[in-house]
């Protein structure tokens, strides 16, 4: 599937989290849920939709990927974050790697991306779409082992 294809199928699954959030913050499971969350999690699930395309250097995940880091790098550089730019640096090298349809087209790769995207948000609903996105795209097309 191209990319459009996987953000019309991921907006099925975004609608669907979105009335489940909706439902539980009204039953008090997910209190004091923000407009922000809400948004900030929208995103996040549709660049999750397309990030197992990651593994295909021509993809415009792969693109845009590239230029927020390389903007981060930039952003870094003039705040002496020189950590930050190994390890940015060290993600480029390791995406450069991916085998397509490899790892990141395993569903399971869904559990360390909302793992990440828990902690970098602090937000449960952040994470949750974060998983959804990324089940969206790689539990419905085949990895290739
Ligand atoms: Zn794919």
């Amino acid at each position: 599937m191209n990319w459009k294809s996987h953000l019309i199928v991921s907006s099925i699954f975004i609608i669907l989290t979105t009335i489940l959030v909706i439902y539980l913050s009204d039953d008090n499971i997910l209190r004091g849920i923000s407009v922000f969350e809400f948004i900030a999690g929208i995103g996040i699930a549709y660049y999750c939709a397309l990030l197992p395309d990651i593994d295909i250097k021509t993809s415009k995940v792969f693109s845009f990927t590239l230029i927020v880091c390389l903007l981060a790098i930039i952003y870094f550089a003039t705040s002496e974050g020189y950590i930050e730019i190994i390890a940015i640096v060290g993600f480029i090298v390791v995406i450069m790697f991916f085998d397509h349809r490899g790892i990141m087209h395993k569903w399971y790769t869904a559990i360390p991306i909302a793992i990440i995207a828990l902690f970098a948000s602090m937000s449960i609903v952040v994470a949750l779409y974060a998983f959804v996105g990324y089940i969206s795209h790689a539990g419905i097309e085949k990895s290739k082992d």
